[in-house]
This record gives C-alpha cells, sequence and structure tokens, in this order.
C-alpha cells in the first residue's frame, strides 16, 4: 500500500502529463486515486503546474473534506466510481480533442479497432448530457461504464479508469488514440466492424498483455 504522500505525489506527476498528452489543456479535466475510506483528488480550478502535493484534497465516501482547497467540482463521479466499482482505484477525466468531439456528436465509439477491448468490452459508450459537478452527470457516466473501463460524456469529454494511475492514464490516452483514428476511418468510408468472438478474443489475450495486465 503506498503512502498518502506518495500518492499525492503521483496525482500531481500525472497532472502534469495532462496537456504534454494531449489529454486536456488549462484546467480541463480532473484525476483520483482511492485512498484509505475516500479518495485523494486535485483542486478545483488549478492549473496543473501550479498543483502541489498539499494541494490535493482528501474526500470521504460521504463527499466531506477538511482543506482550505475545493475538491474538484467532479468529485461526485469519483466517489459514486469508487462506491460502485470495487475494481477502480484511480480515475482520469479529460477533454480531448477527438474524444470529445465524438462526444459532442452523442456517438458511442465501437468495434472498428481491437484496441476497442482496453474499454474491458464491445464499445466505449457515450453518457446523456448534464451540467458538469452534478448528480445528475455522476449517475449518467456511473451507468455508462457500466462493465467498461471507459466512456465518453456528452458534450462534456471522456473518463478512463484502472486498477491504479498508471493504467488509468494509459487507457485515457489509448482510448483518445481510438476516437482519432474512429474519426479519421468515417472521414474516409464506413468502418468495417468486428464480430463479438472477434472482440472477445482479444479481452482475454488482454488479460496477460502490458499494462492491462497489471491489478
Ligand atoms: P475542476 O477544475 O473543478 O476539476 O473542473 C474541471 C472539469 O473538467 C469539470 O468537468
Ligand atoms: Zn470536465
Amino acid at each position: 500500500m503506498s503512502s498518502e504522500q506518495t500518492l499525492r505525489e503521483e496525482i500531481v506527476a500525472n497532472g502534469l502529463k495532462l496537456t504534454p498528452s494531449g489529454l486536456s489543456q488549462g484546467t480541463s479535466g480532473n484525476l483520483s486515486i482511492r485512498f484509505q475510506n475516500g479518495f485523494l483528488i486535485t483542486p478545483s480550478g488549478v492549473p496543473y503546474g501550479e498543483v502541489t502535493p498539499d494541494d490535493v484534497v482528501f474526500v470521504d465516501m460521504e463527499g466531506h473534506y477538511d482543506h482550505p482547497r475545493r475538491p474538484s467540482s467532479e468529485w461526485r463521479f469519483h466517489r459514486d466510481i469508487y462506491l460502485a466499482r470495487a475494481d477502480v482505484h484511480a480515475i482520469v477525466h479529460a477533454h480531448p480533442p477527438y474524444s470529445t468531439a465524438l462526444a459532442m456528436c452523442r456517438m458511442d465509439i465501437p468495434a472498428a479497432h481491437y484496441m476497442i477491448a482496453v474499454s474491458g468490452g464491445d464499445s466505449i459508450r457515450c453518457s446523456d448530457y448534464y451540467t458538469y459537478g452534478t448528480q445528475e452527470l455522476s449517475d449518467a457516466v456511473v451507468r455508462a461504464l457500466d462493465a467498461r473501463l471507459a466512456c465518453l460524456m456528452a458534450n462534456h469529454g471522456m473518463i478512463a479508469v484502472g486498477a491504479n494511475m498508471e493504467q488509468a492514464m494509459w487507457r485515457a490516452i489509448e482510448v483518445e488514440t481510438l476516437a482519432r483514428q474512429y474519426t479519421i476511418a468515417l472521414q474516409i468510408g464506413k468502418p468495417v466492424m468486428l464480430r463479438d468472438n472477434e472482440v472477445t478474443q482479444v479481452i482475454e489475450k488482454f488479460s496477460n498483455y502490458g499494462l492491462m495486465s497489471k491489478k
């Protein structure tokens, strides 16, 4: 079990990767890691380059916190994902261009590439739209994440989850790559979908492949 300080530093370090990796810019997006009876989460509205380990806010599963900074406005969906999903220990929410463009069209990402298996299933669903920071948005994203490890958020962005922060960040970048490839394929022609058994085979192979195998 990592110490609280190590997890705070991990959140700061990964926040700094959001802009160079193309996942988010400015203060958009937020990161959290499950800790004790709650989670550690980025503060609201602070540019990633300015966030220190002490700025990371601990929020318990009732939504209580005791910190001079406010936790991310999306603490509700971080909490509700941890409550709904014992397998999730880290969450990345971002507004990357291609995932967000598909989400602006309220489109799912279908099984047009075998890497769809990073989502844990044969699609990446797009949630319904609700105002950021609301309980309604949280309920919608928990539904969109059912049996999945990533989702798009209508007219907003995307979420990737993982067994740890390294895996959640990796998955967020893979989802954005898939979104970019799918968007390009739609401009060229009509993407051909994989069959159910073809996706199932990849999901099985992924159980001992790279970061997917890490628990
Ligand atoms: P916070 O700065 O409050 O985390 O908000 C950013 C965001 O992406 C809201 O959805
Ligand atoms: Zn957002």
